[in-house]
């Protein structure tokens, strides 16, 4: 390997077209990564040298690339909602479908002071973008995971979005509040027997974040036949799903009372989130 930064990722590059649909951002990503520097410095400076440990840890980190291991494990951050959120294996990634979710919640006519609920929040994504939005919501954020728990608090202080409350629950179990006007959701909901299990980022998540049972409806429908115990009248429930899951959804939320069913598309057009109203 050269050791300039240019040579730096015209070695890794190409040993990341297998793993990887776009070996030579990961590998400047990575490269980043070490040097602390913006991508455009990338290409002012390809011929500056790295220093001999940097060679070492950018080594490791592609041979773990090589190997599959998410870019955002091994860089342990993924840019969410334009916010940078810490990352590690305790749970899910933040996608970019997800957005689309935050941007449905805060286009609903809600009160300034809206009392909200994130469900198995993870990093806190969800929660802790719709606080940077809305300063005024009193936020709460759970997860059943402790681990998460605490790297969902650990983004809540690097961002600096204290107001939100985040607790230890599995779904609702330790949840004392009845009058949410807004409960948001991204749950697992990928069936069990799903082949894109065996392939790429997620073969590194935890089965927990992403596979439900009842061919991933299991914690949907829990999530929403739960949640007309803790939504004020006329609240809002705000689920995240698979593509292919929005048909049965509306009609599982229909039959439990809610009104204005309604699916909303992500940016790849595919179906991807279901809100419905809770009525008074
Ligand atoms: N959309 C994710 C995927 O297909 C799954 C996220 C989830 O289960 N909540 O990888």
């Amino acid at each position: 390997m050269r050791q300039t930064l240019a040579g730096a990722i015209d070695w890794a590059a190409p040993q990341l077209v297998d793993v990887s649909d776009t070996p030579k951002l990961d590998a400047e990503v990575m490269l980043l990564h070490i040097i602390h520097k913006q991508r455009g410095y990338l290409y002012t400076w390809p011929d500056e040298r790295l220093a001999s440990e940097q060679v070492v840890d950018y080594t490791k980190m592609v041979h773990r690339r090589v190997l599959g291991t998410p870019i955002a494990h091994i860089v342990g951050e993924r840019e969410f909602w334009s916010l940078p959120f810490m990352v590690n294996p305790t749970t899910l990634i933040p996608r970019p479908d997800t957005e689309i979710l935050v941007e449905t919640a805060l286009n609903l006519p809600l009160a300034e002071n809206a009392k909200v609920l994130d469900l198995g929040t993870g990093t806190g994504a969800i929660a802790l973008s719709l606080a940077y939005e809305k300063s005024q919501w009193q936020i709460t954020a759970v997860d059943k995971i402790i681990e998460a728990v605490a790297l969902a608090k650990a983004n809540r202080a690097h961002l600096k979005l204290q107001q939100v409350e985040i607790i230890k629950s599995d779904w609702f179990d330790s949840v004392t509040c009845y009058d949410f006007n807004l409960i948001v959701s991204n749950p697992p909901y990928i069936d069990e027997t799903d082949a894109h299990l065996d392939q790429g980022d997620v073969r590194f998540e935890p089965q927990s974040a992403l596979t439900a049972g009842e061919a991933g409806f299991a914690d949907l429908y829990h999530i929403a036949s739960s949640a007309r115990d803790y939504l004020a009248p006329g609240g809002y429930l705000l689920l995240e799903h698979g593509y292919e899951q929005a048909i049965q959804l509306r009609k599982k939320m229909i039959e439990l009372g809610y009104e204005n069913v309604a699916t909303v598309r992500d940016f790849g057009s595919n179906d991807r989130c279901t809100l419905g109203r809770f009525p008074r």
